[in-house]
């Protein structure tokens, strides 16, 4: 079945809101506070106008939506696609709040989209939709309210043009609005990279716990984009094999390894993983279901469900996506043995390098690659294995394990901060 299908049939806010009930009823919490966690604090609702090339005006609809800022102000990034709603937008936002927690940096969770295909318009149009869209959301975002980064079809250009949007409106030049930047706008070195490197350190992890060697494991990534095709550099780099990648076009499968660098400038040349000389085509299931020993989701949500789990052959599957196993997945992922690193903690290096983006911005500081990289992996490999030492005390799976640290520390922050007024 393809995986597109099975992605529009799932609502990612009803797993997320089962994920949380799960981790609340271990926890046992009290009735007020899974009330107040279990919803969004703020919801924006935005239908906007933008001009296109032709000279025609089309009106799109975004969304901007804030968890929980009982630790800090709203992070998330921002999405451009077509089958973005406001129950995906709601998830991804209290998904980046249990994120935030689980490894500890003091933020709220964040999100927010924008119903289109930005594949079907022209550089110009895109920017008028993003400065549009930057226009439309600027009433709640802000360097200590609510800061968005890159995500789904989004990157640093188009970070670019929400600063540069924002700061107009206030009239002086505000960094910190922003992270995902280009580094000449107070962009943090490390950043483009964080997510797959954060993944990647901890995959070094759990291959430590799981005695896997990384030089003979072979890898599976869905999805190429700024996640998935770094995290098969990085991978390649501990000496794995990539044995097969796809796209939102299709997949391809090379027992013998694909090099990630050439099937990056394939795609690049060719807009598709597909038809990488030497590599068999296949479609998007083969690539999840592939004879590997780690997999790596790493394109959207709903991907593993109760349909294709049972077909998993990965021994490790670390979620560089968002959302990407349903509950019922999960649980047969567990009773097969799998050893999974739950999203909320596999692609915390996104966020926690833009946090340390916002910390330069606010202090006018720059920091080398190298301490990023280092500080990154300090908070990686601890949020790692709090969450692994919390996982065997307490005789849960992984992804039950992360909750239960982020939803304690969430609730704690709130709970302390009592109930105003
Ligand atoms: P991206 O737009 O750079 O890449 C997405 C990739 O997924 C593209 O290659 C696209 O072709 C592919 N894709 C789409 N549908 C697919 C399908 N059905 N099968 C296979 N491939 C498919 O986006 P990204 O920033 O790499 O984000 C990917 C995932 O990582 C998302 O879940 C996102 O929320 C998550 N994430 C990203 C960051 C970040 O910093 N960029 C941080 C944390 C989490």
């Amino acid at each position: 079945m393809a995986t597109e299908q099975m992605t529009a049939r799932i609502n990612a806010w009803d797993v997320a809101q089962e994920q949380f009930d799960l981790a609340a009823e271990r926890l046992n919490l009290s009735p007020g506070l899974r009330k107040i966690l279990r919803e969004p604090r703020r919801t924006l609702i935005v239908k906007f106008p933008v001009k296109m090339d032709d000279g025609s005006v089309q009106v799109y609809t975004g969304y901007r939506v804030q968890h929980n800022l009982s630790r800090g102000p709203a992070k998330g990034g921002i999405r451009y696609h077509q089958d973005v709603s406001l129950d995906e937008v709601k998830a991804l936002a209290m998904w980046m709040t249990w994120k935030c927690a689980v490894v500890g940096i003091p933020y709220g969770g964040g999100k927010g989209g924008v119903v289109v295909d930005p594949k079907k318009l022209s550089l110009r149009e895109v920017e008028g939709l993003t400065r549009r869209f930057a226009t439309e959301i600027s009433i709640i975002i802000g360097p200590e309210r609510d800061i968005p980064a890159p995500d789904v079809n989004t990157n640093a250009q188009t970070m670019a043009w929400i600063m540069d949007t924002y700061s107009m409106h206030v009239g002086y030049t505000v960094p910190g609005v922003v992270t995902g930047k280009p580094i000449p706008l107070g962009g943090s070195e490390g950043r483009n990279e964080a997510t797959a490197r954060g993944a990647v350190y901890t995959i070094v992890e759990a291959a430590k716990h799981l005695g896997m060697d990384l030089p003979s494991c072979r890898v599976a990534v869905q999805g190429f984009g700024n996640a998935g095709s770094i995290a098969a550099q990085l991978m390649a780099e501990e000496g794995s094999k990539i044995v097969a990648v796809s796209d939102s076009t299709g997949g391809i499968l090379d027992p013998n390894g694909l090099d990630p660098n050439r099937v990056i400038a394939w795609k690049k040349e060719h807009g598709t993983v597909q038809g990488y000389p030497g590599a068999k085509d296949c479609g998007q299931a083969e690539v999840l279901e592939a004879d590997c020993d780690i997999l790596i989701p790493a394109a959207l949500e709903n991907q593993i469900t109760a349909q294709n789990a049972g077909r998993i052959k990965a021994r490790l599957i670390a979620e560089a996506a968002n959302g990407p196993t349903t509950p019922e997945a999960d649980e047969i992922l567990h009773r097969a043995g799998k050893f999974l690193i739950p999203d909320i903690l596999c692609n915390a290096g996104g966020v926690t390098v833009s946090y340390f983006e916002w910390v330069q911005d606010l202090n006018r500081d720059f920091w080398n690659e190298a301490t990023v990289n280092a500080k990154l992996k300090e908070i990686m490999v601890k949020a790692f294995n709090a969450t692994l030492e919390m996982s065997l005390k307490e005789q849960v799976h992984m992804r039950m394990a992360a909750y239960m640290l982020a939803v304690q520390r969430v609730a704690d922050a709130t709970s302390v901060r009592g109930l105003y007024p």
